[in-house]
């Protein structure tokens, strides 16, 4: 395996959930989850450099709150991308992690970076791998690495993360997302989770009911909400800034404890420069605060307002989350 280049320098977005329904309990401890993901342009920054040494594995990162080792989801890809394609390779690879993306957020910042070593690996090794191959590895790193693993702005993913169903971005937005300095347990979240026996339907067919992406704005959900905000009443205040932002919508992500509002383009806001009022919020609260907008570095679906009838789907794995 010879690689064609020597280095790369690859962005990791961070996402929010915009909808996400838990379905139920699998046999197995994990849950089945309907959810819409949206990438945005809140990014780590993997770079990678082809090293000699056969799949040795360099890790090194700008933060101490992430393991240092091999451990790190993005190590971790790495060495399964390895055992995958070519046990005799001849050359390592260096990774530096440039971490931006709070962690243990609900943004998905792990799943980003391993999805970015995965899709980087693979580029710089002249694509030893086929997409659908590439997919099976990101499975196993965990239940949100698949979405992170592809070319795609925004997708629904259903099962714990094997089924993707790539939509249109939401573009014409900003979004304004506020990480608290809580920490939440996504176990203890969903170990919390009341789980009923009440069948959901799958909310796919919204993608097609409705004309516009910003009316789709009405299907914002989070089943993990109600959860995480009766134990962080933090939750429920940074709601109420961004509401009194004047934010269309304002939900929390994953499992918290990271809140945003959505504040589409030309709509009528409470505040007239949104810039301004962030950098307010960022002096006047104990949170990180970023304004973002949907992350244009994936090629768009080029399908909206429709979707792809599910691109990939692989049964049998056991992802590390959930
Ligand atoms: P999700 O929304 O997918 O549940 P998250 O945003 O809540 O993810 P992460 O930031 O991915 O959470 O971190 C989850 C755990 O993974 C943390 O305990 C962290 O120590 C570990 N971890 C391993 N590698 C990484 C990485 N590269 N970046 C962030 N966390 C990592």
């Amino acid at each position: 395996m010879t690689p064609p280049r020597t280095s790369l320098v690859i962005d990791a977005p961070a996402k929010v959930n915009l909808y996400l329904y838990v379905l139920g309990r699998r046999a197995d401890g994990y849950h089945d989850l309907e959810t819409w993901m949206q990438k945005i342009d809140l990014c780590d920054r993997v770079s990678l450099e082809v090293i000699e040494g056969p799949a040795r594995v360099e890790f090194a990162c700008t933060a101490d709150s992430v393991p240092a080792g091999p451990d790190n989801l993005a190590a971790r890809a790495a060495q399964a991308f390895f055992a995958a394609c070519s046990p005799k390779s001849d050359c390592g690879i260096r990774i530096a992690l440039d971490k931006q993306i709070p962690v243990a957020a609900g943004l998905g910042g792990g799943s980003s970076d391993a999805g970015a070593v995965l899709r980087g690996m693979n580029e710089l090794f002249g694509s030893p791998l086929e997409s659908d191959e590439l997919l099976r590895i990101a499975c196993t790193l965990g239940a949100d690495v698949p979405f992170f693993a592809v070319d795609i702005g925004a997708a629904v993913a259903r099962g714990i993360g094997e089924i993707l169903h790539p939509v249109p971005s939401l573009c014409d937005c900003r979004f304004v997302v506020v990480n608290p300095p809580i920490f939440v347990s996504t176990a203890w979240v969903f170990r919390n989770f009341p789980l009923t026996t009440e069948v959901k339907p799958s909310k796919l067919s919204c993608f097609q009911r409705h004309g516009s992406v910003s009316s789709l704005l009405s299907e914002m959900h989070n089943d993990l909400e109600a959860v995480t905000a009766a134990k962080y009443p933090q939750i429920d205040e940074i709601k109420g800034m961004l509401g009194d932002l004047g934010a269309a919508r304002v939900l929390m992500s994953g499992s918290g404890p990271t809140v945003f509002g959505v504040f589409p383009d030309g709509s009528a806001s409470a505040v007239e420069d949104l810039g301004a009022a962030v950098e307010e919020l960022r002096n006047r609260c104990r949170a990180k605060v970023y304004l973002s907008r949907a992350y244009t570095g994936a090629s768009p679906s080029g399908k909206a307002p429709g979707f792809d009838p599910g691109i990939r789907r692989f049964e049998s794995f056991r992802p590390s989350q959930c």
